[in-house]
């Protein structure tokens, strides 16, 4: 497989500052972590593809080898820019941790946190466009009722974790970084229970419901990502987040482009030559506009402020209507003729763009 373009990797441009890597490269350490996805190799492939990139585009002097040559800079004399990918297997994101301190959410040398959870909700297009209050449910582990969390059966001794001392992670030495990683003997808990809790299996952890109110800003578009802090797993030393991709439904009348509501009305054609008044339906309920005598199939209104809250709340779009003659598939004797009597009475005097279409016609054939 090629090697994609650093740049690409943190979805930075290539004039982008120091800082603004950073931040990248934080973002997807965070979201791609080990920790946070144990046993997915996807994860794990996109965590060493963005640190590698970031290892190398945050030193300068290999960033400006790398914008001349490319991938190419560091392929000769096996100077490899990154770390030896043997480094990256186990205690890879431990060592990370010891160069960015508490980046990925745990304060140094405190009890790790709960991992960061994910979850989709789903807004009709209305509550994406205006704004909601939703109530969410989120399956999580959290402290378990039978041992508050202690993993011991009640009424028995719980004592600290002899191995980390109760801390929940060890430390150790890699390379000239001191990284730690949880502790294998009490999982992380710090707790060594005399007689395990029957319940979560000396864990102190079970699964549970959990409900949440979360507020959809307005504007907010599919696929958007809100993130709860402390919403999500239990932790020892906390919980962590939640992240709620928002999925936004169709709306069987409406679509979105931008800011704009767009939605097509079909109209009659005694209507669109005689003009009449439209029920025509909005986020904000219905509303009356006038069609103007004469109007074109396709023609598009606007109807100014009636579209969709900016995200952010500063302004609001518009919402086009475009109106569409319907012809009737099936007509009645009587409607026949009608139409036909109105055939015969309508010459193009009353149809200019159709009598300037025959004279056109006529010059290209003469
Ligand atoms: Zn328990
Ligand atoms: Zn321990």
């Amino acid at each position: 497989m090629p090697k994609r373009d650093y740049y690409e990797v943190l979805g930075v441009a290539r004039e982008a500052s120091a800082d603004e890597l950073k931040k990248a490269y934080r973002d997807l350490a965070r979201r791609y972590h080990p920790d946070k996805n144990p046993d997915d190799a996807e994860a794990e492939e996109r965590f060493k593809e963005a640190s590698e990139a970031f290892r190398v585009l945050s030193d300068p002097e290999q960033r400006k080898r790398y914008d001349r040559f490319g991938h190419q800079a560091f392929e000769r004399g096996g100077g490899s820019p990154g770390f030896d990918p043997s480094d990256f297997s186990g205690g890879f994101g431990e060592i990370l941790e010891g160069i960015f301190g508490d980046v990925l959410g745990r304060a140094r040398g405190r009890k790790r946190s709960g991992r960061d959870l994910q979850i989709d909700v789903s807004v009709t297009f209305e509550e994406a466009a205006l704004g909601a209050d939703k109530t969410v449910t989120v399956t999580r582990p959290q402290p378990c009722d039978r041992c508050s969390g202690t993993g011991g059966e009640p009424g028995t001794t719980v004592r600290s974790c002899p191995t980390c001392d109760g801390r929940g992670e060890v430390r150790f030495q890699r390379g000239i970084f001191a990284a730690t990683r949880t502790c294998a003997t009490c999982g992380g808990t710090g707790k060594k229970p005399e007689v395990p809790c029957t319940k979560c299996r000396a864990t102190g952890l079970v699964e549970g419901q959990h409900e949440l109110s979360v507020r959809i800003p307005a504007g907010v578009e599919d696929g958007a990502v809100r993130s709860v802090r402390g919403a999500g797993e239990v932790g020892p030393g906390g919980p962590g987040d939640l992240h709620l991709t928002i999925r936004v439904e169709p709306h069987p009348l409406f679509e979105r482009r931008g800011v704009d509501v767009l939605c097509t009305v079909p109209i009659t054609f005694p209507q669109a030559v005689l003009g009449a008044t439209l029920d025509i339906p909005t986020l904000e309920g219905k509303v009356q506009m006038k069609l103007p005598p004469g109007t074109q199939s396709g023609k598009s209104f606007r109807l100014r402020g009636k579209g969709i809250t900016a995200y952010g709340g500063v302004g609001k779009g518009d919402q086009l209507v475009t109106v569409m003659v319907e012809v009737p598939e099936k007509i009645t004797r009587e409607q026949r003729r009608l139409i036909e009597a109105l055939a015969a009475e309508m010459g193009t005097d009353t149809l200019p763009q159709r009598a300037s279409f025959l004279d056109k016609l006529k010059g290209l054939f003469d």
